[in-house]
């Protein structure tokens, strides 16, 4: 119907002449309301209604007039209980009421009901009144009420976030929200899957099907909600989970049949899903944390804190035995210092796999620091089965390692130890496991040793050597002895090697090998050998002063590696330069290949810096180490002490001849003194001769001697420097 324009018709009423009296009629059926004249009752019959009942019910006033049950048939079920009342018990008369009711199509009305009981001209009361659609303001207040009840189902679940929730607890909290204030059936959490292949559900509501493919995982969107995308509300939907190390996962959501989301539902459904992936990944980064501190970043093997653990664990509840095995790498050193620290990092990292492979699923493999690694055997039954293991372990290493640098040999010593009852503590049980790892070193390296009450004797007595050590110093226990070095030819004496005994109390005289390595392992070594430095250089001062006559006699002292981790030593060695007032070029130094192999800058300095001053450097047991020629040329070293295993072989045609041989030819060719040592009889001093070897020291020409007996030779000594 075509609406004329309110204001043109009164005007053109006014100007018609006076006015006419309104036709109310005519203004009431204009309204955009159902105006109403209706008996009272549920059945009551309409008397009058508007034509604006057809806009807002889709019913004809015609049809509302006609047939009696209508209106009450199209008020929604779920209101008719309270609009009624009003009719059975006229409660309120007057008071407006909101409430729903069905368009003809089925669709819902929200309308606002103001109805007064007015006395009809005819004596009957009757409801006069004005339903109006209100449905518009009632979608945007539900709509606000939907809006805060989003914020609050945010805010509960992020303050479950914070109170420290499981991940998987907040992924059921997300989807329950989801469903409380979205009125979804169904949704789930999926975790994207690390390679190509469906996602993971992770928490689940309702019915989900197939988990959404990967089209979805790859949207470059950190949303995904194809019809919202040209701005039309969509059935379902999904929002990346995701951090700034990545995309997680997704929570996706599918509405009832009849519910569309709109933009605005899906910030909230986002919010939800930012809550997971900050839980998820603030979880990551303490589940990291924990991995870290428990866990050795190289090898990925659990570390010494999480071994004790275990260990104690499996002390306290084990029925049958525990063993523990330590095992060490031999000679790993050298393989950092000649091939660089990425090698033997590489080998330590293959080193786990290879354990892995020779023992049980279930025994704990740990790295405890640099190459010493440990394995905890749960349900040992005897020695037997342990060694066994340790049998199996040793032989993983029977195959090389593939380097970059190139196959590599590695063998292991292993100690092993059994736990007995109920006495073993972890840090005692992984002690006595050292004490036969030590012992497998000592035994000749790429072995095994249990450990044994025989071994726990030598450990205490050890630990009494020690102890008696850190006095033997002061208490003057300490003698030295002097073994003469000669030269092949004229049998002159040309330097006396020191070499240190200790007057023990109880035990009488104890030779070096009882217990310097005890003062190596304590650290005695620095106050011991500082004192032999000392007495040596002071005894070698009295044997110059005293013989004049001949070229001073050359005094050598013997330097642990220990010694040179000392940062003092050249203060040390210049101190017993100075006390004694001997000549640098009357001191010798010999270190073993040990002190070279850990060549650092310091290391390098101290000797450049003595050697500078006259200091010899010599060194010990040469062709027992590694015999790398290249420190030969790096540093200053002057001479070299064959081992006595080599000359023990001289004169038989053996490897280590020819060894000897090559050893003399090389050191000439490079102008460094050669020393036999162990020269036990006359053979050995024609081969040496032979070979051009010039100086040489052993029982065949002296024992070591007390420096009288030194005395007694220099004295004796026919005069051949004055001869010479
Ligand atoms: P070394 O420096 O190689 O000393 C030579 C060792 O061989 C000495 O043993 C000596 O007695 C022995 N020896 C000499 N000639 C013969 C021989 O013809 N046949 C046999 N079978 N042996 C011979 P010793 O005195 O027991 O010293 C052993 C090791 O202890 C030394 O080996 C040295 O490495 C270390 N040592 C000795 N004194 C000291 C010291 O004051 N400080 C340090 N750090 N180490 C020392
Ligand atoms: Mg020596
Ligand atoms: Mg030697």
């Amino acid at each position: 119907m075509p609406r004329a324009d309110p204001a043109t018709t009164f005007a053109a009423r006014q100007a018609a002449g006076p006015l006419r009296q309104l036709d109310l009629r005519q203004l009431v059926e204009r309204l955009p309301a159902i105006v109403y004249v209706a008996d009272v009752g549920i059945e009551g019959r309409w008397r009058y209604v508007s034509p604006g009942v057809e806009a807002i019910l889709g019913f004809t006033a015609a049809e509302m007039l006609q047939d009696v049950g209508l209106w009450a048939r199209q008020v929604h079920p779920d209101d008719r209980a309270r609009v009624f009342a009003r009719e059975d018990d006229l409660i309120a008369p007057g008071a407006p009421e909101e409430y729903r009711m069905l368009h003809r199509d089925g669709s819902m009305v929200w309308v606002r009901d103001e109805a007064a009981l007015v006395s009809d001209s005819d004596g009957q009361a009757r409801w006069h009144g004005v339903i109006s659609d209100i449905s518009d303001r009632k979608r945007s207040e539900a709509k606000l009420e939907g809006r805060a009840e989003q914020q609050a189902a945010v805010a509960r679940l992020g303050k479950r976030a914070l109170e420290g929730a499981q991940v998987a607890e907040l992924m059921d909290g997300a989807l329950g929200e989801a469903r409380r204030t979205l009125g979804v059936e169904a949704g789930a959490v999926f975790e994207h899957a690390v390679e190509a292949g469906p996602a993971i559900v992770r928490a689940q509501l309702g019915e989900i099907g197939a988990p959404p493919d990967a089209t979805i995982a790859a949207s470059p969107s950190s949303r995904w909600l194809p019809a919202t995308l040209s701005g039309e509300p969509a059935g379902s939907l999904c929002c990346q989970i995701e951090s700034a190390s990545g995309r997680w996962g997704m929570l996706w959501l599918a509405g009832a049949p009849d519910r569309l989301f709109e933009a605005a539902d899906v910030d909230f459904v986002q919010a939800l899903a930012n809550i997971l992936a900050d839980a998820i990944r603030q979880r990551a980064t303490e589940q990291d944390i924990r991995h870290q501190a428990l866990h050795d970043p190289l090898t990925g093997l659990p570390n010494r804190i999480l071994f004790l653990d275990r260990l104690a664990h499996a002390l306290s509840q084990a029925r049958a035995k525990v063993a523990v095995a330590l095992l060490d790498i031999d000679n790993f050193k050298l393989i950092n210092d000649s091939f660089g620290h990425s090698a033997g990092d590489e080998l330590l990292m293959q080193v786990a796999p290879r354990l892995r492979a020779a023992l049980r699923p279930h025994d704990t493999i740990a790295r405890l620091g640099g190459d010493e690694f440990v394995v905890l055997l749960q349900d040992v039954e005897d020695e037997h089965a342990a060694a066994a293991v340790a049998r199996r372990i040793v032989a993983a290493f029977d195959t090389p390692f593939e380097l970059h640098a190139g196959e590599h040999f590695a063998k292991v010593s292993l100690g092993v130890a059994i736990s007995h009852g109920s006495d073993g503590t972890p840090t005692s049980l992984i002690s006595d496991a050292d004490a036969a790892m030590y012992q497998a070193k000592e035994r000749g390296r790429a072995r095994f040793e249990i450990f044994d009450g025989a071994m726990r004797a030598r450990v205490v007595e050890r630990l009494s050597v020690e102890n008696d050590l850190r006095r033997a110093a002061q208490r003057g226990e300490l003698e030295l002895l002097y073994q003469p070095i000669v030269s092949l030819e004229e049998r002159r004496l040309v330097s006396v090697e020191a070499l240190v005994r200790w007057r023990h109390p109880t035990r009488g005289m104890l030779d070096p090998k009882a217990f310097i390595p005890v003062a190596e392992e304590s650290g005695l070594i620095d106050p011991i050998g500082r004192w032999v430095l000392d007495s040596a250089c002071e005894q070698a001062a009295r044997w110059q002063a005293e013989h004049r006559d001949r070229p001073p006699l050359r005094i050598s002292v013997n330097l642990s590696v220990q010694q040179f981790r000392q940062r003092d030593l050249e203060t040390s060695i210049t101190a017993a330069l100075t006390r004694s007032g001997i000549a640098p070029s009357t001191l010798c130094i010999e270190i073993t290949e040990s002190v070279l192999l850990q060549e650092s800058d310091g290391v390098r300095d101290t000797m450049t810096h003595l050697a500078s001053r006259g200091v010899a450097f010599v060194l010990d047991d040469f062709g027992t180490g590694y015999s790398s020629l290249g420190y030969l040329t790096r540093l200053p070293i002057s001479g070299l002490k064959i081992d006595r295993s080599f000359v023990e072989a001289l004169g038989r045609k053996t490897r280590s001849t020819e060894i000897t041989t090559a050893i003399v030819r090389m050191a000439q060719a490079l102008s460094i003194e050669v020393i036999a040592e162990g020269v036990e009889n006359e053979l050995q001093v024609g081969e040496l001769h032979d070979l051009g070897c010039r100086l040489g020291q052993g029982f065949h020409f002296h024992k070591p001697l007390p420096a009288d007996g030194i005395s007694a030779l220099l004295g004796g000594e026919t005069r051949p420097a004055a001869a010479g």
